[in-house]
């Protein structure tokens, strides 16, 4: 099935909620980054919410989590697009620690003790950025932490990442539950009672939940109004023009000492682990751009 985003309303609009699906753009992470168990399931986590807050984002706009904590893992970046576009890494993908005292994935021993920042870039001349400490670092709560202290929105965060035997992921995913300003007390009792049964989002989708079902699982017997559902993939943007941007960066010295020294380079990107080389005569091309664009 393929990767899919849905959002809806619940309880006469009281309740937005949004469920994603990213099994597949999850796996594509872990084989382009070689991750292992505890840190796929870290990443795919991250990607899952960074999904699941792409809500109202329009045109050119994006959203960025970034995670930065003590643990083994280093930080992860994950960045997200209004078209559905998801790309995102792990500093340490080969992180794997035990599991933990529930027999799950140690996300929150990996991730360590840290903060959690969101960047909102919505077309506006500066993006937004928040920050909170991270709770537990298993990342669902984390980001409601976020949502309640940043945009006084109580929310229901729930990611998950089931992993195979041979480490590839069976299932990813998430599902957000948030309280519109002014719901009824009767509504969010009624809603605590549900959410009191729920399970856990990444075994719904294990056994061939849609984002629908996702929905209705969370909320059995409420009426839904489905609004929008959407495909999405994992997709990074770099290019060799945006990377010879990049190489321009560095300034002519710097430039002309590698050509020197090395007379070649590889540049790898961050997200998605593609190479770039860029042999002598490439090197040198970039150099006179540069030195042209300085006589401008
Ligand atoms: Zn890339």
């Amino acid at each position: 099935m393929a990767d899919r985003l849905m959002r809806a309303l619940a309880y006469d609009g009281q309740v937005r909620v949004s469920a994603v699906i990213c099994t597949d753009a999850v796996e594509t992470a872990r084989k382009r980054h070689d991750a292992f168990p505890t840190a796929i399931a870290a990443l795919g986590r991250t990607m899952a919410s960074t999904l699941l807050l792409s809500w109202g984002l329009k045109g050119e706009g994006s959203i960025t989590l970034r995670i930065f904590g003590d643990g083994p893992l280093g930080g992860i970046i994950v960045t997200g697009d209004a078209h559905g576009n998801i790309k995102g890494y792990v500093q340490e993908p080969q992180t794997d620690l035990p599991l933990n005292a529930r027999g799950k994935l140690d996300v929150g021993g990996a991730i360590g003790k840290g903060d959690l920042y969101i960047t909102k870039d919505i077309g506006l001349k500066e993006p937004y950025t928040g920050s909170v400490p991270l709770v537990t670092g298993e990342i669902g709560d984390d980001v409601a932490s976020y949502l309640m202290s940043s945009e006084q929105t109580p929310s229901v965060v729930s990611v998950g990442v089931l992993v195979n035997p041979d480490y590839s992921v069976a299932a990813a995913g998430g599902i957000i539950i948030q309280a519109m300003p002014g719901a009824d007390d009767a509504v969010l009792d009624d809603l605590e009672l549900k959410l009191q049964g729920a399970r856990a989002v990444s075994g719904l989708i294990n056994e061939g939940a849609d984002v629908r079902g996702i929905i209705q699982n969370y909320l059995p017997g409420v009426e839904v109004q489905f609004l929008e559902e959407k495909e999405i993939q994992w997709h990074c943007n770099c290019s060799y023009d945006r990377i010879s941007g990049l190489l321009k960066s560095i300034g002519v010295d710097e430039l002309e000492d590698m050509i020197e020294k090395d007379g070649e380079t590889e540049v790898v990107c961050h997200f998605c682990s593609s190479h770039y080389h860029f042999d002598r005569q490439q090197l040198e091309a970039l150099l006179e751009d540069m030195k042209q664009d300085l006589q401008k």
